[in-house]
């Protein structure tokens, strides 16, 4: 008889290194940098990759054993909120607007951020960010397809829900995480982890998973802050490989340092424009209210920023040019941001309103510098005028940035009082941008931002008309044309908040009542 073979069972080191590295190989027939083409044409040196070191430290076994057993709780708390109507038990109908710029604004990006890891993992010739990047792919779509389900609850109830990813491709104010994506997305290999795992993930990212989702579970909404919490684990390793692929690119050859720089400051600053919208959700659309944008920022972002970028220092990075003016924004941009999109409320798939006298006094308390100086008097304006039946519309639509894409509602740094208007001619033509910044990051690489697809400009050519539309009938009224073509139901979708279905209906159903009785 045989003698059987005693298999001999590998330490969790040996086996990792089996199942990642040790299935690598070298290409033979083709040489690997015509099978690698990417990762060299950005300039990037790279003089030992076997020096790179896997933040993530998984094997694909092990990630989908997790994540399977992750996703079984999950499912199940989902499922609990929606048998239990737990739409109804949120604290106030108007929080449903955060839900839909969140699944029109966020969520979608998550979908690029799978599709831009997967091209990413297979054009890096090193196995273990490979690996990291085939991970990193799964998780974006494993969050876009959680946060989905979590807010399908409330899109069975409520409007403004039901067309994310026609949206994202055609409105406005959708067109600045769109471009943001597609900038990163049509970047080299090295620029993208510089974009989303550095400059995003782990410079901004906690600003919208930790106190924008705590405020969502103070809200009562356990279905979004669950998948939050799911997602935790994943954002904490997408961080940490933000910060190695810094550190791998800067001690790898000193003449990175330039370019990787540069990266760092037209990222954060398009990083931090994208963030527009969380300041403004975290503000103002979360009726029960915990902490402002700006002590968010001040607890997630300074001290994490300045202990980061003196510990980069020794390689030479500095702050990125844009710091210290997002740091100044914090007092600013959530309420530049809601005072434009009340205005622009005729033409956003979410509603709008005037906070109320509390909340006002909320605002007042928690921003001393700012808020009851120039923002507190233009939201009593409206309120006034609401009250007398003449509710503010701007009735057209912003310009937007030639870079960030967002509409040019920023004031200049240092002074509040001047809205920022920078331009600059290429080509024989005019640029308009929003910040000094966005300008720069424009004359660094026009070509790139010349042909951005602006839809209010689409719009004012006449391009965002149904098909069947005709422009030159008698009567024809354009802005619901456009409304039309974006697929935004007028009147349900758009508007005020106040009188809007959702609010009749959440009234109706009796909704909100475990919360007011809870706070009794
Ligand atoms: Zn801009």
């Amino acid at each position: 008889m045989d003698k059987r073979v005693e298999k001999k069972k590998l330490s969790l080191n040996e086996r990792y290194a089996a199942m990642s590295h040790g299935l690598n190989w070298d290409t033979t027939y083709q040489p690997m940098d015509k099978v690698f083409p990417h990762d060299k044409y950005e300039g990037i040196t790279i003089r030992d990759w076997n020096s790179w070191q896997d933040p993530f430290r998984l094997t694909m076994e092990a990630y989908w054993k997790a994540q399977g057993e992750k996703d079984k709780k999950l499912y199940a708390v989902i499922e609990a909120f929606a048998q239990n109507n737990g739409q109804l038990g949120v604290s106030d109908a108007r929080y449903v607007n955060s839900l839909k710029l969140f699944i029109q604004a966020v969520t979608p990006q998550e979908y690029y951020a799978h599709r831009s890891f997967a091209h990413l993992g297979r054009h890096m010739r090193d196995d273990g960010l490979r690996m990291a990047c085939q991970m990193q792919s799964a998780d974006e779509l494993r969050h876009f397809q959680t946060q989905t389900h979590a807010m399908g609850t409330f899109n069975k109830y409520f409007n403004g829900m039901h067309n994310p990813a026609h949206w994202f491709d055609h409105l406005w104010y959708l067109a600045a995480p769109k471009s943001f994506q597609e900038d990163a997305f049509s970047a080299g290999p090295f620029e993208r982890l510089v974009a989303i795992s550095f400059s995003f993930d782990t410079l901004l990212s906690n600003l919208l998973f930790v106190p924008y989702m705590s405020g969502v579970a103070h809200n009562g909404d356990l279905s979004l802050v669950i998948t939050s919490f799911n997602a935790q684990s994943d954002t904490t390793r997408h961080m940490t490989m933000g910060l190695e692929c810094i550190k791998f690119m800067l001690e790898q050859d000193a003449g990175n340092l330039p370019t990787v720089q540069r990266w760092i400051d037209k990222w954060f600053w398009r990083s931090y424009r994208l963030m527009t919208l969380a300041a403004m959700m975290q503000d103002y659309m979360l009726p029960k209210r915990m902490m402002s944008w700006k002590e968010s920022w001040e607890m997630y972002v300074e001290p994490a920023g300045e202990a980061l970028f003196k510990d980069l220092a020794h390689y030479g990075i500095r702050k990125p040019k844009g710091w210290q003016q997002a740091c100044d924004g914090k007092d600013h941009i959530s309420h530049q941001a809601w005072n434009a999109f009340y205005g622009y409320g005729h033409a956003t798939a979410f509603h709008t309103w005037v906070p109320e006298a509390s909340e006002l006094d909320w605002l007042n308390k928690k921003y001393p510098n700012s808020f009851e100086r120039f923002y507190r008097p233009r939201l009593e304006h409206y309120a006034q005028r609401q009250a007398e039946g003449k509710r503010y519309y701007t009735k057209t639509l912003p310009m937007q940035c030639q870079t960030c894409q967002m509409p040019m509602i920023f004031t200049e740094q240092g002074n509040p009082r001047r809205t920022a208007y920078h331009e600059t001619q290429h080509a024989g033509e005019t640029f308009h941008f929003c910040s000094a910044h966005c300008e720069d990051i424009f004359v660094n690489e026009p070509e790139k931002y010349v042909q951005a697809n602006l839809p209010v400009h689409q719009i004012l050519q006449g391009q965002c008309f149904a098909q069947d539309a005709d422009s030159k009938a008698a009567g024809f009224d354009a802005d619901a044309a456009v409304l039309d073509f974006c697929q935004i139901n007028a009147g349900r979708d758009n508007l005020e908040f106040k009188g809007s279905e959702d609010d009749i209906h959440f009234e109706n159903w009796g909704g909100g009542q475990d919360m007011q009785e809870a706070q009794l």
